[in-house]
């Protein structure tokens, strides 16, 4: 028989009900969004990358992945180029936080009791608190006070170091990677075959005013729909920045929740 899989929805009903039995074993569910990531990655960019994150936590850490979620909070202008490209399809706030919090409640319902949410969409970021507090408080009201969540963003354990090694000639900031080179890079060596790297538009860092207006001036975001230019994305700086940030969430699970 094959060693059961890592990935919840792989599993059989009874498999799963053993697995959850580790009331200590973590269960890691991926955060994305369906968004445009420039004219070179597809729109489900920020689900596959916490998804293969978590699949290379798992390798180190005994811990499961639940079912991705596909679809995240409305893309902002100064984090993922703006709500208005075609195929970019959000969520409202309050739809997002219901969505989260019931995943939870539900697999606390199984015996879960130990979480780590790994965000791969920024905008999704106060949602997903909102959606771990009222779940702590509903399972308080049931009576669970074990329950323990980790909430992170897998980008946020690319440590200087990397950066320094990655960016030569100089970092634009977390916040302008959007469908840069650091996506681009991990999708080069996660999924090679999504990635039209001959379509990738070289372009200067986006230039954003410190304030957002409403309704958006659409001219500000580069037209490709990546904030930096994705050029110098390469498999080898993408395997690095998986390596980088699966080990740094399996050593942090280990260091909250113990190894099992
Ligand atoms: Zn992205
Ligand atoms: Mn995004």
């Amino acid at each position: 028989m094959n060693a059961a899989s890592n990935f919840v929805a792989e599993l059989t009903w009874d498999e799963f009900r053993e697995a959850a039995a580790q009331g200590g074993r973590p269960i890691m569910l991926p955060m994305g969004s369906t968004e445009q990531h420039g004219l070179h990655l597809p729109l489900n960019t920020d689900q596959l990358l916490p998804t293969e994150v978590s699949r290379r936590v798992a390798l180190a850490h005994p811990a499961l992945i639940a079912p991705t979620l596909t679809y995240g909070y409305k893309s902002q202008q100064r984090a993922g180029g703006g709500n208005w490209f075609p195929g970019t399809l959000s969520l409202d706030g309050s739809t997002l936080v219901a969505l989260v919090k019931t995943v939870l409640l539900e697999l606390a319902r199984h015996g879960v009791r130990r979480f780590c949410i790994v965000n791969g969409h920024y905008e999704n970021s106060w949602f997903l608190h909102e959606a771990v507090d009222l779940a702590l408080k509903e399972l308080r009201w049931d009576g669970v006070r074990d329950a323990r969540i980790l909430l992170l963003s897998y980008w946020d354990f690319i440590d200087p170091d990397t950066i320094a090694k990655l960016y030569p000639d100089g970092f634009a900031g977390m916040e302008l990677e959007h469908a840069g080179v650091m996506e681009t890079s991990m999708m080069l060596a996660a999924h090679p075959n999504l990635v039209k790297l001959d379509r990738a538009i070289d372009h200067p860092p986006a230039k954003f005013p410190v304030y957002d207006i409403y309704p958006p001036r659409t001219e500000l975001t580069p037209k490709a729909g990546s904030l930096t230019s994705p050029k110098r994305a390469t498999a080898e700086k993408g395997t690095l920045l998986l390596e980088v940030a699966s080990r740094g969430i399996a050593r942090t699970l280990a260091q909250e929740f113990g190894v099992t």
